[in-house]
């Protein structure tokens, strides 16, 4: 019996925009943005546009990769093509499961409470001076890259920012898995003693991929040795590497950022059965992945007050990617 399987149009367009100012992290400077929007177009003209953000760097497909992957596609795609996208292209997974998800998916219901946001603050003393504004907004978490310079200079930053901010404040120290393992202990024995203290009333409430990938071990033993939680991020960046993280025996905090961890419907089946503490992040990507995430995926999978790291439009100099009016923003590409 031949199964006739719905046609759906597909069409894809290229962006790519720059950071404000670079965004220094320990794998060096990055200055520019690159994705794809892809757009799908069910029998009846609704359409369900998707996101393809890649970052290499974190073990996604490179955007050439991604390219390659849309340009060999055929104007109009059907369910196979979404079951074949390869293992290695995690982003183009989110990006067409995403698309597919709103033109076949009911919206779950939405949150109880709004999501609060944490905001990533530029390294150094500018930190200081950045926080205020979305602390009026609301917001009361914030995130540092560390990692980046000395540790000394880096701990007496942090604790002066710790000071600075108002009690209910929470800070979260991202190293991109740019420490050892004498650093890491010094960060998280400095943080277990500055989270006890009652001066500064803020705290810290992670410190995200200390390590490298591949001394996942080690941060098994510095999570159950420290107060100060650990939360992985580059160790967990596409589904295949969560569940083996889990069946490796880690039960602390996950960074999931969505954009590059694969197939939507697979996150979503990996986070019934085993419920991990998740912290939602962003890969810069533009409204549309940000949109699919906030009001699709999270709202199916966790009911977490953790406040999740999209606080990053003012990092763009352009705000045409940033718009929720979708139709503008396909036009505008
Ligand atoms: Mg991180």
């Amino acid at each position: 019996m031949t199964v006739l399987l719905m046609r759906y149009g597909f069409e894809f367009r290229y962006y790519r925009r720059s950071f404000r100012q670079p965004l220094r992290t320990s794998h060096g400077l990055w200055n520019i943005r690159e994705g794809i929007i892809l757009k799908l177009t069910d029998e009846q003209g609704h359409i369900g546009l998707g996101e393809i953000a890649p970052i290499k760097l974190f073990g996604s497909e490179s955007i050439r990769d991604a390219l390659r992957f849309c340009r060999q596609l055929p104007g109009e795609i059907d369910a196979s093509t979404l079951t074949a996208i390869p293992a290695a292209l995690p982003a183009c997974q989110f990006g067409f499961g995403s698309a597919w998800q709103l033109l076949t998916c009911p919206k779950p219901e939405p949150l109880e409470a709004p999501l609060s946001y944490s905001h990533l603050l530029p390294t150094g003393a500018a930190a200081l001076q950045s926080w205020q504004p979305f602390w009026e907004q609301g917001d009361r978490t914030f995130k540092l890259k560390v990692g980046v310079a000395s540790l000394k200079q880096e701990l007496q930053q942090v604790e002066q920012l710790l000071y600075a901010l108002p009690a209910g404040a929470n800070v979260r120290l991202d190293a991109n898995g740019g420490l050892n393992w004498n650093e890491a202990c010094q960060w998280l024995q400095a943080c277990d003693a500055l989270n006890t203290a009652t001066i500064p009333e803020a705290r810290v409430e992670f410190i995200e991929q200390p390590l490298p990938p591949d001394q996942f071990e080690v941060m098994l033993k510095l999570n159950d040795q420290y107060e100060t939680a650990i939360a992985l991020d580059e160790s967990v960046a596409t589904i295949d590497q969560l569940e083996a993280c889990y069946e490796q025996g880690w039960r602390g905090m996950v960074i999931v950022k969505a954009a590059i961890a694969g197939s939507p419907v697979r996150l979503q089946q990996f986070c019934q059965t085993a419920n991990p503490d998740i912290v939602w992040s962003s890969v810069f990507e533009t409204a549309i992945a940000q949109h699919f995430i906030k009001t699709r995926l999270i709202p199916s999978i966790s009911r977490s007050s953790r406040a999740i790291g999209f606080g990053v439009r003012h990092w763009f100099a352009d705000s045409a990617l940033n718009q929720t009016n979708f139709e503008q923003l396909w036009q505008s590409l």
